[in-house]
């Protein structure tokens, strides 16, 4: 077996994937990162290691590394981080990621998956979740990445067949015997 083939699996589709995003100033931020993610909603991962100097290129997701862009299996796992950062004791620490947002990607390039999710090279927005529970200000805040994103809001039925037009996910019973 190529040492390729021990450190991603290979899927001819993109992968469907589930995140949450931080919402500031218009823009989706990553929560575990300061990264912005622009408005066609197509991001590359890199690598933070430096090799004498320099960033390390086309490195990212790697296995030694926590690098590339995650994303969940289920939606339901990124809810419950999206409710884990939206929880009232955060309002009072001043935590600043307490408008957050749900939404589907699909994931390519070399992808590394583990039991609930995946870390991949490339990931694009595809559609965003409303929230279960919305505040006036957080409807605020939708308003400004619904103009400034364009993808469309659907529900959690929705998008899972809307998801299937673009790509394959390891939720899939077919896939089930991996874990
Ligand atoms: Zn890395």
């Amino acid at each position: 077996m190529s040492k390729k083939a021990n450190l991603s699996h290979q899927t001819f589709l993109p992968l469907i994937g589930f995140r949450t995003w931080e919402i500031f100033d218009g823009h989706l931020g990553s929560l575990q990162s300061d990264v912005r993610w622009p408005y066609d909603g197509i991001l590359e991962a890199n690598c933070s290691r430096l090799l004498k100097g320099k960033h390390l290129k086309n490195q990212a997701p790697s296995e030694d590394c926590s690098c590339g862009l995650y994303a969940f299996h289920r939606l339901k796992k990124a809810q419950e981080l999206a409710q884990f950062y939206s929880l009232d004791n955060f309002h009072d620490l001043f935590v600043p990621w307490t408008h957050i947002l749900c939404g589907v990607t699909i994931g390519w390039g070399k992808i590394m998956v583990c039991k609930y999710g995946f870390r991949s090279e490339y990931q694009r927005i595809i559609a965003f979740v409303p929230p279960i529970r919305p505040t006036k200000h957080l409807e605020q805040q939708l308003a400004s990445i619904q103009k400034n994103y364009e993808f469309p809001f659907l529900s959690s039925k929705q998008i899972d067949i809307y998801a299937r037009e673009f790509g394959t996910s390891y939720d899939l019973p077919i896939f089930s015997r991996f874990f």
